[in-house]
């Protein structure tokens, strides 16, 4: 068994991405926007971005920070115009700078365009390479330019050929928003493993990474971005065009897990409700003797309510968050990263003391956090602690879109369920296979990328092949 160390970061999430073309003279695409990326923090914390366009030119701001950090209301009434686009950021390629924030803004032979990315490509670095070679110059170190510019480059077939070519040399994951001077786009890669969503407001069209930022603005939802749609919104309405996605969608699983809002529907899945049964089958045939479920706030209170009602065992509060800790929380150096988690998550003594507890959380990727729930809550007097994780271990990093560790980071590499057990010090450890957490997705009529879990990805992140599912 090889040693267990002791990890400080975590698998971060992809970013959000939001797009309005308004139409009405009561709603401002820059507001629309700010609020709309507001309700998609939660993908990503370390930069935002908006630019819009009023039909002759682009204007763009973009900083570090969260979305009322680095937005007032000068700077949104600056943005002038009734087309807008924007972005937060967790950096899944490229350094934390703020010109590496997103949207990328480029002056090329159609106009100005500005774009913003969420998901990851596996090709970026040959592709850029090759552009390099050729003379192109690039501003950041991020994969979205490197589309920008793929699409710039074929400004004489007009936009949407210049998309499709992009398409069909770039590999990996991307739902793109994309703005020039007249309109707005929204692509969703061939696999739509990363979420887009259509929705409208009055007579204005919105584009949204989830549906909790349509309802934010007040939106209704209209329909998900298809796999391989390139879907072009301006003052004629809406028209879709495909690229050939044959090989079958394969959405991210782990949204579901972990990433997305549970007030969330996409491709036509509840979020919420999956959370819920997860939580459920992973009590089927679980016969732990226990007094009190708890979940970890947030991401796994629905899987233990979920878990509460199937067992019969009392679902109750084990554990409070503190709600104003982001993700930019500066992470104490090592002597004092016992706090890393403190101050986000503190125990309930009254409630836990003397109890056997059914501890629920979504995920296990460095078996750090656990580890740490598992000590506060016997310190503060639980008899027995239970793990239950609302999905199976994860195995392999990701390269579509989630900033995982490399394998010998993820704890589920290569340890048992054991030696997990052992190293987070729980009574007993138990997850829920892949194929429940399929059952709770199932009907949507998607397919999905599983390859943290299982190492079945849709696209080879060596060579690019797209691999058809079986
Ligand atoms: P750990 O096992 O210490 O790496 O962390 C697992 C915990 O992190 C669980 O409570 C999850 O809810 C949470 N988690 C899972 N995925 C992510 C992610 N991409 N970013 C931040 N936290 C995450």
């Amino acid at each position: 068994m090889t040693d267990i160390k002791e990890q400080g970061d975590r698998m971060e999430e992809a970013c959000g991405v939001f797009g309005i073309y308004a139409q009405d003279s009561d709603i401002h695409a820059s507001e629309a926007a700010y609020y709309g990326l507001f309700a998609l923090q939660h993908r990503g914390q370390e930069s935002a971005g908006i630019a819009v366009a009023d039909g002759k030119t682009i204007r763009q701001y973009r900083n570090l920070g969260l979305v009322p950090e680095v937005f007032d209301e000068e700077i949104l009434g600056g943005l002038t115009g009734h087309i807008a686009v924007g972005h937060v950021r967790y950096s899944t390629f490229g350094g934390k700078d703020v010109i590496n924030a997103q949207p990328v803004v480029a002056r090329c032979k159609m106009g100005m365009l500005a774009l913003a990315h969420n998901g990851n490509l596996v090709n970026a670095d040959a592709l850029r390479s090759d552009m390099e070679d050729n003379g192109a110059i690039f501003q950041t170190t991020v994969d979205t330019e490197v589309i920008l510019n793929l699409i710039a480059r074929e400004s004489s077939k007009g936009l949407v050929e210049a998309i499709k070519s992009m398409m069909n040399v770039v590999r990996g994951s991307y739902a793109l928003v994309l703005l020039a001077k007249d309109r707005l786009i929204g692509i969703r890669d061939p696999y739509g493993i990363r979420p887009l969503c259509l929705g409208r407001i009055e007579n204005s069209f919105v584009l949204a990474s989830e549906s909790c930022a349509l309802d934010a603005i007040g939106a209704e939802f209209v329909r998900d971005v298809r796999p391989g749609e390139i879907v072009c919104i301006d003052e004629s309405g809406i028209h879709s065009h495909y690229v050939q996605s044959p090989l079958g969608s394969r959405l991210c699983l782990f949204e579901f897990v972990y990433f997305a809002r549970p007030d969330s529907v996409i491709d036509g899945i509840n979020v919420y409700q999956s959370r819920v049964d997860a939580g459920r089958r992973l009590a089927m045939g679980d016969d732990v003797q226990a007094d009190m479920v708890i979940g970890v706030p947030d991401s796994a209170l629905a899987a233990a309510m979920g878990y509460a009602e199937q067992s019969g065992i009392p679902y109750g509060d084990g554990l409070a968050k503190n709600r104003y800790v982001g993700r930019t929380f500066i992470q104490p150096e090592q002597g004092m990263r016992e706090l890393g988690v403190r101050t986000k998550l503190n125990a309930l003594p009254r409630n836990v003391r003397g109890k056997r507890i059914v501890l629920v959380d979504d995920s296990i990727v460095r078996g750090t956090t656990s580890r740490k729930i598992v000590e506060m809550l016997r310190t503060a007097g639980a008899k027995e602690v239970h793990m239950r994780i609302s999905s199976p271990s994860v195995l392999n990093p990701c390269y579509f879109g989630i900033d995982t560790a490399t394998s010998e980071e993820l704890i589920g590499h290569d340890h048992s369920v054991e030696e997990i057990c052992r190293f987070i010090g729980a009574d007993s450890l138990k997850f829920l296979s892949l194929e429940d957490l399929l059952r709770t997705v199932a009907g949507s009529g998607c397919q999905f990328c599983t390859g943290c879990f299982d190492g079945r990805y849709p696209i080879d992140p060596q060579t690019g092949e797209m691999i058809a599912q079986e």
